[in-house]
Protein backbone atom coordinates (compact mmCIF):
# COMPACT_ATOMS: atom_id res chain seq x y z
CA UNK A 1 0.00 0.00 0.00
CA UNK A 2 1.26 3.66 -0.59
CA UNK A 3 1.83 6.13 1.90
CA UNK A 4 -0.32 8.66 2.69
CA UNK A 5 1.23 11.85 1.64
CA UNK A 6 -0.08 15.49 2.34
CA UNK A 7 0.78 18.29 -0.03
CA UNK A 8 0.62 21.37 0.66
CA UNK A 9 -0.42 23.89 -2.20
CA UNK A 10 0.79 27.43 -2.91
CA UNK A 11 -1.22 27.64 -6.48
CA UNK A 12 -2.99 25.53 -8.64
CA UNK A 13 -0.48 25.98 -11.65
CA UNK A 14 2.11 24.76 -9.63
CA UNK A 15 0.56 21.37 -8.36
CA UNK A 16 -0.10 19.96 -11.92
CA UNK A 17 3.28 18.61 -12.44
CA UNK A 18 4.03 18.23 -8.56
CA UNK A 19 1.08 15.76 -7.88
CA UNK A 20 1.14 13.71 -11.74
CA UNK A 21 5.50 13.13 -10.33
CA UNK A 22 4.12 12.35 -6.45
CA UNK A 23 1.16 9.80 -6.82
CA UNK A 24 3.12 7.20 -8.60
CA UNK A 25 4.92 6.34 -5.74
CA UNK A 26 2.49 8.34 -2.94
CA UNK A 27 -1.36 8.48 -2.60
CA UNK A 28 -1.52 12.27 -2.75
CA UNK A 29 -4.08 14.25 -0.82
CA UNK A 30 -3.88 18.30 -1.09
CA UNK A 31 -4.00 21.22 0.86
CA UNK A 32 -4.14 24.76 0.33
CA UNK A 33 -3.46 27.22 3.30
CA UNK A 34 -1.79 30.52 2.06
CA UNK A 35 -2.72 32.98 4.78
CA UNK A 36 0.18 35.57 2.81
CA UNK A 37 -1.43 35.87 -0.32
CA UNK A 38 -3.00 39.43 -0.41
CA UNK A 39 -5.19 40.94 -0.93
CA UNK A 40 -7.97 38.52 -0.62
CA UNK A 41 -9.56 38.87 -3.76
CA UNK A 42 -5.98 37.45 -5.09
CA UNK A 43 -6.37 34.70 -2.16
CA UNK A 44 -9.13 33.57 -3.77
CA UNK A 45 -8.54 33.82 -7.39
CA UNK A 46 -5.61 31.17 -6.65
CA UNK A 47 -8.11 29.37 -4.41
CA UNK A 48 -10.60 29.43 -7.67
CA UNK A 49 -7.74 28.03 -9.94
CA UNK A 50 -7.03 25.28 -7.99
CA UNK A 51 -10.40 24.63 -7.61
CA UNK A 52 -10.74 23.86 -11.50
CA UNK A 53 -8.09 21.37 -11.55
CA UNK A 54 -8.88 19.68 -8.67
CA UNK A 55 -12.05 19.16 -9.68
CA UNK A 56 -11.29 18.22 -13.41
CA UNK A 57 -8.47 15.37 -11.83
CA UNK A 58 -10.84 14.66 -8.86
CA UNK A 59 -8.47 15.36 -6.39
CA UNK A 60 -8.90 15.58 -2.61
CA UNK A 61 -7.99 18.55 -1.50
CA UNK A 62 -8.25 20.65 2.25
CA UNK A 63 -8.69 24.49 1.69
CA UNK A 64 -7.76 25.82 5.06
CA UNK A 65 -9.35 28.81 6.34
CA UNK A 66 -6.76 31.81 6.41
CA UNK A 67 -5.98 33.74 9.27
CA UNK A 68 -4.15 36.87 8.06
CA UNK A 69 -3.83 38.58 11.60
CA UNK A 70 -1.57 35.46 12.74
CA UNK A 71 0.51 35.64 9.41
CA UNK A 72 1.62 39.18 9.66
CA UNK A 73 2.16 38.58 13.60
CA UNK A 74 4.50 36.01 12.67
CA UNK A 75 6.32 38.19 10.01
CA UNK A 76 6.26 41.49 12.31
CA UNK A 77 9.68 43.43 12.16
CA UNK A 78 10.53 41.34 8.36
CA UNK A 79 8.12 43.79 6.68
CA UNK A 80 11.15 45.49 4.87
CA UNK A 81 13.15 42.31 3.56
CA UNK A 82 13.29 41.15 -0.21
CA UNK A 83 11.71 38.48 -1.31
CA UNK A 84 14.21 35.02 -0.76
CA UNK A 85 15.25 37.42 2.12
CA UNK A 86 14.63 36.10 5.95
CA UNK A 87 10.71 37.19 5.58
CA UNK A 88 10.64 34.04 3.35
CA UNK A 89 11.28 31.34 5.50
CA UNK A 90 8.93 32.58 8.44
CA UNK A 91 6.30 32.53 6.02
CA UNK A 92 7.43 29.11 4.28
CA UNK A 93 7.39 27.53 8.32
CA UNK A 94 3.60 29.47 8.84
CA UNK A 95 2.17 27.85 6.36
CA UNK A 96 4.15 24.05 6.11
CA UNK A 97 3.46 24.29 9.79
CA UNK A 98 -0.38 23.93 9.52
CA UNK A 99 -0.24 21.32 6.90
CA UNK A 100 2.28 19.14 9.88
CA UNK A 101 -1.04 19.42 11.91
CA UNK A 102 -2.83 18.57 9.78
CA UNK A 103 -1.08 15.42 8.62
CA UNK A 104 -0.74 14.67 12.66
CA UNK A 105 -4.43 14.85 13.04
CA UNK A 106 -5.23 12.77 9.95
CA UNK A 107 -2.71 10.30 9.80
CA UNK A 108 -0.72 10.93 7.08
CA UNK A 109 2.95 9.24 6.44
CA UNK A 110 4.69 12.00 5.02
CA UNK A 111 4.06 16.41 3.72
CA UNK A 112 5.45 17.75 0.67
CA UNK A 113 5.21 21.30 -1.38
CA UNK A 114 4.57 22.60 -4.41
CA UNK A 115 6.72 25.98 -3.05
CA UNK A 116 10.00 24.93 -4.27
CA UNK A 117 8.60 24.90 -8.32
CA UNK A 118 9.07 28.23 -7.98
CA UNK A 119 11.81 29.59 -9.94
CA UNK A 120 11.93 32.85 -7.14
CA UNK A 121 11.75 30.96 -4.31
CA UNK A 122 14.81 29.17 -2.42
CA UNK A 123 14.75 25.74 -1.98
CA UNK A 124 17.22 25.83 0.72
CA UNK A 125 14.82 27.73 2.74
CA UNK A 126 11.87 25.62 2.52
CA UNK A 127 13.83 22.70 3.10
CA UNK A 128 15.23 23.92 6.03
CA UNK A 129 11.47 24.65 7.44
CA UNK A 130 10.12 21.31 6.07
CA UNK A 131 12.73 19.59 8.24
CA UNK A 132 12.77 21.58 11.35
CA UNK A 133 8.88 20.75 10.96
CA UNK A 134 9.34 16.97 10.54
CA UNK A 135 11.67 16.67 13.47
CA UNK A 136 9.11 18.51 15.48
CA UNK A 137 5.98 16.57 14.38
CA UNK A 138 8.16 13.34 13.60
CA UNK A 139 6.57 12.81 10.46
CA UNK A 140 8.42 12.60 7.40
CA UNK A 141 9.22 15.52 4.70
CA UNK A 142 9.69 14.94 1.07
CA UNK A 143 12.78 17.53 0.80
CA UNK A 144 12.49 18.03 -3.11
CA UNK A 145 13.51 21.04 -5.57
CA UNK A 146 10.18 20.68 -8.23
CA UNK A 147 11.88 23.11 -10.55
CA UNK A 148 14.71 20.95 -11.80
CA UNK A 149 14.26 19.04 -15.23
CA UNK A 150 11.76 21.80 -16.35
CA UNK A 151 9.28 21.26 -13.83
CA UNK A 152 8.20 24.64 -13.53
CA UNK A 153 8.21 25.30 -17.58
CA UNK A 154 6.06 21.79 -17.66
CA UNK A 155 4.03 23.05 -14.83
CA UNK A 156 3.60 26.57 -16.68
CA UNK A 157 2.41 25.06 -20.21
CA UNK A 158 0.17 22.81 -18.60
CA UNK A 159 -1.55 25.04 -17.25
CA UNK A 160 -1.65 27.47 -19.72
CA UNK A 161 -3.22 24.25 -21.98
CA UNK A 162 -6.34 24.00 -19.41
CA UNK A 163 -6.61 27.43 -19.31
CA UNK A 164 -5.66 28.44 -15.51
CA UNK A 165 -4.38 31.60 -15.19
CA UNK A 166 -1.15 32.04 -13.15
CA UNK A 167 -0.43 34.70 -10.54
CA UNK A 168 2.77 37.53 -11.25
CA UNK A 169 3.80 37.53 -7.85
CA UNK A 170 4.92 35.51 -5.24
CA UNK A 171 1.87 36.33 -2.67
CA UNK A 172 2.21 39.12 -0.30
CA UNK A 173 1.60 42.50 -0.28
CA UNK A 174 5.25 43.20 -0.10
CA UNK A 175 6.02 40.90 -2.74
CA UNK A 176 3.58 42.62 -4.81
CA UNK A 177 5.02 45.91 -4.03
CA UNK A 178 8.38 44.50 -5.27
CA UNK A 179 6.92 43.39 -8.49
CA UNK A 180 5.38 46.73 -9.24
CA UNK A 181 8.60 48.46 -8.64
CA UNK A 182 10.53 46.09 -11.06
CA UNK A 183 7.66 46.60 -13.57
CA UNK A 184 8.59 50.66 -13.00
CA UNK A 185 12.04 50.46 -13.47
S1 LIG B 1 7.73 36.97 -0.74
FE1 LIG B 1 6.50 35.11 -0.88
S2 LIG B 1 7.48 33.59 0.44
FE2 LIG B 1 8.30 35.61 0.95
S3 LIG B 1 7.02 36.34 2.65
FE3 LIG B 1 6.08 37.13 0.78
S4 LIG B 1 4.60 35.58 0.20
FE4 LIG B 1 5.93 34.63 1.69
Amino acid sequence: MKEKLLLHICCGPCSLYVWRKLQTDFAVSGFFYNPNIQPFAEHEFRRRELVKIAEKYAWPVVYAPVDLHDWFAAIRGLEKEKERGARCPVCFRFRLEKAFRHAREHGFDVVASTLSISPSKATAQINEQGYALAEKYGIAFLAENFKKQDGFLISRREGQALGVRRQDYCGCAFSKAEMLLRRRH
